[in-house]
């Protein structure tokens, strides 16, 4: 092996509740506009052929608790809360049955957005990592283990913003639901432990200012902060 001629940051690894080891963070997958009312705020129709993705980094993870600067080139910094699942076992061209058995855990994700540069940038016609791939706008909760929770329609998903409600809907509203999702990832990746997948975001984005302290939950989940900082 040829040595490393320095180091990287580490990658954080996610807290799982009851476990003493965590859950490593190796590719993260995000499903865009898988809520309806989400996607007509952002004017735009779903697709409900097929669901589509966009990743992120994983050095741009981060964990639940975090304060963080309030990002560059932004006028419109906004705030996603999502439900995340976690793979815990190899699978490629699973159907349904064999996606919700390669799921590992679940846990609250925030998938932090420029949507400014998002929306430019989707109006040209061209990829979303500006406004997508954000540095520290992958937050991830501890996750709870499969085994211990599943994703009932009639499950509340909030965010709010220095305590004011933002978001408020359940996981009925999602359009692709979690064994449709990896399924059909599962066509054009090798998933495996490691993989995450934000599974999108319900109506009620809208914009966050330094100083804002963001936080959300998922019934029966570990909630998620976030305190955002003074710009760089
Ligand atoms: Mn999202």
């Amino acid at each position: 092996m040829t040595a490393r001629l320095f180091e990287l940051p580490e990658i954080p690894v996610i807290p799982v509740v009851g476990e003493n080891a965590g859950y490593p963070i190796g590719r993260i997958f995000c499903v865009g506009r898988n809520y309806a009312a989400h996607a007509a705020e952002m004017g735009v129709e779903v697709d409900r052929e097929a669901p589509f993705y966009f990743t992120k980094s994983p050095a741009n993870a981060i964990l639940s608790g975090a304060t963080v600067p309030f990002p560059s080139g932004t006028e419109n910094f906004h705030h996603e809360m999502e439900l995340a699942l976690a793979i815990g076992a190899p699978v490629f061209r699973a159907d349904k049955a064999e996606a919700r058995a390669a799921i590992f855990a679940y846990g609250c994700a925030l998938d932090m957005t420029r949507r400014d540069l998002q929306i430019r940038e989707r109006n040209k016609q061209r990829p979303w990592d500006l406004g997508k791939d954000v540095e520290n706008s992958a937050v991830f909760a501890p996750l709870t283990k499969a085994d211990g929770w599943s994703p009932d329609p009639e499950k509340a998903i909030r965010l709010h913003v220095n305590g004011d409600a933002r978001q408020d809907a359940t996981l009925s509203e999602l359009i692709w639901g979690v064994d449709e999702i990896v399924s059909h990832l599962s066509g054009y990746y090798h998933l495996r432990p490691g993989d995450l997948i934000m599974t999108g975001t319900p109506a009620g984005v809208g914009a966050v200012a330094p100083q804002d302290v963001i936080t959300g939950e998922i019934d029966g989940l570990s909630p998620i902060s976030l305190t955002l900082g003074q710009p760089e």
